[in-house]
C-alpha cells in the first residue's frame, strides 16, 4: 500500500504550505483537496450555476469530470490556468459552500484517491483522515488560534498589496470554520488516531520538522 500522511485542520492553519514542503523533503506527490473544491466551484459559477442546495445534482456531474491538472505550483482547468482565480476569497466562500453537498463529495472521491502512488502522499484538506485515506499511519490535526490565523492572513494580503482588517478576517475564519465543523457530511474533526499540532508559536520550519519526526518513529 502507499504510504499516506494526511494533514487536516481549519482554514489558514498552514497545512498547506506545511504539507507540500513535507512532500518535498520526503520526495512525495502532494494532494491539495481544497483546490479540488475550489476549483469545482470556479467551474460551476463559469457555467452559470449558483452554489445553491437545487444544483447540487449539476454542481455534483462537473465535479465528477473536473478536467484539473496541477503542473508544480499552477494549477489548470482545462487549458486554462486557474491558479490565482482559486486562491479569491470568492472561490473559497464558493468551496465551501459546494463542499457541504454530499453528491459533490462523492463525486470527488475517486480523483482524491488517485493522488496515491509510491513513495508516498501528503494529503492536505479537512477530511484526508477521517474518509479519504481513514487507514493512513500518519494522521495530523493541525492548528492555531484564530487570532493567528488572522494575522497570518493578513501579512499575506497585504504582501500581495491588499489591505484588510484583521477582525473582519478573523470574522471570515471564523464563519468558514463554523460551516466545515457543523455540516451534515464530513465535518471538519481530527481522526480518532490523528495527532495534534497546534503551531501558534511554532515557524513553519518546526511544524514541518515535527511531522517529519512522527513519520520517522
Ligand atoms: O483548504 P481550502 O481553503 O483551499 O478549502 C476550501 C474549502 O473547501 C474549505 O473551506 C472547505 O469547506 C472545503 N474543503 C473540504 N474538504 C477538503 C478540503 C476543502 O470540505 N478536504
Amino acid at each position: 500500500a502507499v504510504p499516506v500522511i494526511c494533514i487536516d485542520g481549519p482554514t489558514a492553519s498552514g497545512k498547506g504550505t506545511v504539507a507540500s514542503l513535507v512532500a518535498q523533503r520526503l520526495g512525495y506527490a502532494f494532494l491539495d483537496s481544497g483546490a479540488l473544491y475550489r476549483a469545482t466551484a470556479l467551474a460551476a459559477a463559469r457555467a452559470g450555476l449558483v452554489m445553491e442546495p437545487g444544483n447540487e445534482a449539476a454542481i455534483a456531474v462537473i465535479a465528477r469530470q473536473l478536467p484539473i491538472r496541477f503542473d508544480g505550483e499552477r494549477i489548470w482547468l482545462a487549458d486554462e490556468d486557474v491558479s490565482e482565480a482559486l486562491r479569491l476569497e470568492a472561490t473559497g466562500a464558493d468551496a465551501s459552500r459546494i463542499s457541504a453537498m454530499a453528491t459533490v463529495r462523492t463525486a470527488l472521491l475517486d480523483l482524491q484517491h488517485g493522488f496515491a502512488r509510491l513513495p508516498g502522499l501528503v494529503a492536505d484538506g479537512r477530511d484526508m483522515g477521517t474518509v479519504i485515506f481513514p487507514t493512513a499511519p500518519l494522521k495530523v490535526f493541525m492548528t492555531a488560534s484564530a487570532a493567528c490565523r488572522a494575522e497570518r492572513r493578513h501579512k499575506q494580503l497585504i504582501s500581495k498589496g491588499i489591505d484588510a482588517k484583521i477582525d473582519s478576517l478573523r470574522a471570515d475564519l471564523e464563519a468558514r470554520d463554523a460551516r466545515d465543523q457543523s455540516r451534515a457530511v464530513a465535518p471538519l474533526k481530527p481522526a480518532q488516531d490523528a495527532l495534534l499540532l497546534d503551531n501558534s508559536t511554532l515557524t513553519i520550519e518546526e511544524t514541518v520538522a515535527q511531522v517529519l519526526a512522527w513519520w520517522q518513529e
